[in-house]
């Protein structure tokens, strides 16, 4: 089976790879020259750990080979991918342009029968599109599969190796037994590939993503009550964690979410609920309290310092909408560093990977924000320290050297990481 990927970004590039390494032949095609030239340079134009190492090991062994011309590589393959972005339009809905675009191109390209793969995160009946598409233009036999990936950034390859579960939408048998070929090494441990019709893999993306964000925004929402009646977030969420009904993961308390795909899925999914004339209120409250939880880190800040922040600096500790990527799409640091900025205050921020990216986002303020190496640099000077992102480094500083180079010790903890009892014995003002 010959396999093409369309789109290297996050997605197509960790299925690409990881595919490959199950044996497969893969092209992977992407229309920006910058990143191809960089891939086949050996290079990962992203921050996705353990990705190089194996991008060299299939490179070396041949199996992967990236290109800009995907008309050749869909003419060659068996299975092609789509795995390019769907970014929300002006009206929530997500765009489908680039989806819609490559299908066109499978069908002016392809030169015999074909299954469609459709990795992007996309709306209930676009399988149907992308098969109408496909074939208005091509004769050849063309099944169109819906096969959502749900891996995060930062820990990519294991759960696209190790995947709790594979969801597969078809109502063909045959591209059935091509998904489960694919995906037959993945699975050997015993987990499922869940079949079902293309319209319910559609839904199950959003279903599954909508329902993270809820736990977390859910949260959120309890942090401001924990606040306001004298108790502890932190005890509260151990304490429901522990009920394997709920389940510890995605009920930390934080600065919001961020990142590329739950903001623009919980609005697609509005979207979806709008134009089926079915309202659907939780993607609304999620939401909009994520949206509230994005600026309170920095309502705390400016209260803190009397409602004006001229002439008081402040470090910015983390940048990436998460640790261990370089993503800082709708990153709640960049709404936190925009607050401040309008406030009044000088922002020294740092992060382990994500500077450039943010740099990119922040253009617009140049001047006003200064990007440094290190928590440590960022701090020097400042009248407060703000952590955004838990990277690990950020985790345990040493308070003591820190209260030496700041102008005043306080600390703005966004992600409840520090041990209140220790950085107050540090001589810190925490919050
Ligand atoms: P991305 O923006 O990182 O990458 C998309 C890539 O597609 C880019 O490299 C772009 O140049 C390329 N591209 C766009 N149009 C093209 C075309 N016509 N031909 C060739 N290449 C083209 O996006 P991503 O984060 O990888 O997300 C891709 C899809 O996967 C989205 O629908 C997203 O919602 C979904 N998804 C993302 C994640 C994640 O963690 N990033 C997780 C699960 C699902």
């Amino acid at each position: 089976m010959r396999i093409c990927v369309v789109g290297t970004g996050y997605v197509g590039l960790v299925v690409g790879v990881c595919i490959a390494d199950q044996g497969f032949q893969v092209t992977c095609v992407d229309r920006d020259q910058g990143k191809i030239d960089s891939l086949n340079a050996g290079m990962v134009p992203i921050y996705e750990p353990g990705l190089e190492d194996i991008l060299r090991r299939v490179s070396r062994e041949q199996r992967i080979r990236f290109t800009v011309d995907g008309a050749s590589a869909m003419a060659e393959s068996d299975v092609i991918f789509i795995a390019v972005g769907t970014p929300p339009s002006s009206d929530g809905s997500a765009d489908l342009s680039a989806v819609l675009g490559v299908a066109a191109e499978i069908g002016d390209s392809i030169r015999g029968p074909v299954t469609v793969v459709i990795k992007s995160t996309v709306p209930v009946g676009t399988a149907s599109r992308v098969r109408s598409e496909v074939t208005s233009r091509t004769d050849h036999p063309v099944n169109v599969v819906s096969n959502p990936e749900f891996l995060k950034e930062g820990a990519a390859i294991a759960d696209f190796t190790h995947p709790d579960r594979i969801v597969v939408g078809t109502d063909s048998a045959e591209a059935r037994d091509v998904m489960q070929q694919l995906y037959g090494g993945l699975v050997r441990t015993g987990r499922p590939i869940v079949f079902m019709d293309n319209q319910s893999a559609e839904l199950t993306k959003y279903a599954s993503n909508t329902l993270l964000a809820t736990k977390i925004s859910f949260m959120n929402e309890l942090s401001r009550l924990c606040e306001a009646v004298g108790a502890d977030i932190e005890s509260v969420r151990m304490g429901t964690g522990s009920d394997s009904r709920i389940g510890p993961k995605f009920l930390f308390a934080g600065a919001g979410f961020g990142g590329s795909c739950f903001p623009k899925d919980i609005r697609a999914l509005k979207h979806m609920g709008e134009e089926a004339g079915v309202e659907l209120q939780i993607p609304n409250a999620v939401e909009s309290i994520n949206r509230r939880q994005k600026l309170l880190l920095g309502e705390k800040v400016i209260k803190r310092f009397g409602g004006d922040l001229a002439g008081v600096c402040v470090a910015v500790w983390g940048l990436t909408f998460k640790p261990r990527t370089d993503d800082v799409r709708e990153s709640p640091a960049l709404v936190l560093i925009r607050q401040l900025i309008d406030a009044g205050a000088v922002v020294r921020a740092t992060d382990p990977e994500g500077m450039v990216e943010a740099s990119e986002m922040l253009a617009d303020l140049a001047g006003r924000v200064e990007f440094v190496d290190s928590a440590h640099d960022a701090a020097t000077g400042a009248d407060a320290a703000v952590l955004v992102t838990e990277w690990s480094e950020f985790r345990n500083p040493d308070f003591l050297a820190l209260k030496a180079v700041m102008r005043s010790p306080v600390l703005f903890d966004g992600r409840n990481v520090f041990m209140p009892g220790v950085v107050e014995q540090a001589g810190f003002e925490y919050h």
